[in-house]
């Protein structure tokens, strides 16, 4: 049996791959490098660089690589991005899930696992962490690219013999606490990355964007969820379906919220380095405070956590970014 990991030179991605090799799964990963890093992928790891959308290369590897299940992360992943380029969104994240979703049919894989996100239930109507159950009204097409992917998902499953876990994530973070993999895309946008390369003097000052939010600070609030955890997640839910599950959805995080504020005072104190803040106006398309009611996670999949802690997370980012300068000096 053999998983295949979309996007596995990625970052969730690619300490996906350690996870399953960490439990002797044998793995596929397949990427078109657009943001991924073929360095990243493990030495005797198969990897392919396809394009997921390419249906008949996809139903081609399904089938020489006996895959029993897709965990599926390739995708683009920028809020604000998608606000500028929603088409781009929904070619990569709906329009290629859909022939992947499809190649799983025709090739009789029968269990799949979509990397969806916490944008999918937009500006939560009730304060607090947020439950499955929730209003589903993202406000960005990347939320609605990931929305669209679930339902999809559903129906298909619904018609055909595929058998799926939807994980929703919140704010993922940190970097593979062994020092095998991290955080690696250029030109980076999400807050704790952004922060760690300011921290290690790779530029110059970092923006704050929006001091007026309606919470303690004033900035927006977010649940970080260290990937190494997430991608336990995404582990225990393959089990589920092995074990004979057929349909779950749920969401990833601590159900605890950090301020930007807070996360940069965390970078600082951790990194010893009091970089340039400077505070800007709001970022179209946030959403001034998420968290996840992670219940359903924890008591139907049991899952259990066990890097709950926000200065872990940002000083396994730090430590990243120091890799990060001898692999590209070597690379
Ligand atoms: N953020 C910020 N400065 C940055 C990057 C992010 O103030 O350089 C804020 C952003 O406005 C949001 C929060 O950090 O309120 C989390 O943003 P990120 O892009 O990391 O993830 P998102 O929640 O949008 O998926």
């Amino acid at each position: 049996m053999t998983v295949m990991v979309t996007g596995g030179a990625g970052y969730i991605g690619s300490h996906m791959v350690w996870e399953l090799l960490d439990h002797n799964e044998k793995v596929v990963v397949v990427d078109n490098l657009v943001t991924g890093f073929e360095w990243s992928v493990p030495s005797g790891v198969t990897f392919v660089k396809a394009d997921i959308g390419d249906q008949s290369k996809m139903e081609a590897l399904l089938s020489e690589h006996n895959v029993d299940a897709i965990i599926h992360f390739a995708g683009s992943v920028v809020v604000p991005e998608s606000l500028e380029d929603p088409l781009k969104y929904y070619r990569n994240n709906t329009g290629n899930s859909r022939n992947l979703i499809e190649a799983a049919i025709n090739t009789g894989v029968k269990r799949f696992i979509f990397s969806s996100t916490a944008a999918v239930y937009g500006e939560p109507l009730t304060t607090g962490p947020i439950a499955e159950n929730a209003i589903l009204n993202p406000m960005s097409p990347y939320g609605t690219s990931k929305l669209m992917t679930e339902l999809m998902i559903r129906d298909a499953s619904a018609a055909h013999d595929l058998h799926y876990v939807i994980l929703r994530y919140f704010n993922v973070a940190g970097c593979d606490l062994e020092g095998r993999t991290g955080q690696s895309t250029a030109g980076a946008t999400h807050l704790i990355k952004v922060a760690c390369e300011a921290a290690a003097g790779k530029r110059p000052m970092m923006k704050v964007f929006g001091t007026d939010y309606d919470t303690e600070d004033g900035s927006c609030i977010r649940d970080f969820i260290h990937v190494n955890d997430l991608v336990n997640a995404h582990y225990v839910a393959l089990n589920f379906l092995r074990n004979g599950g057929q349909k779950f959805t749920a969401n990833c995080g601590y159900s605890r919220g950090y301020s930007v504020l807070d996360v940069i005072k965390a970078v600082k104190r951790v990194s010893g380095n009091d970089f340039r803040v400077v505070k800007t106006d709001r970022r179209a398309g946030d959403i001034p405070a998420l968290t996840a009611n992670s219940n359903r996670l924890r008591t139907r999949l049991e899952w259990e956590p066990k890097h709950d802690d926000l200065d872990l997370i940002v000083s396994s980012a730090l430590e990243w970014e120091k890799k990060l300068l001898t692999i590209r000096k070597s690379a």
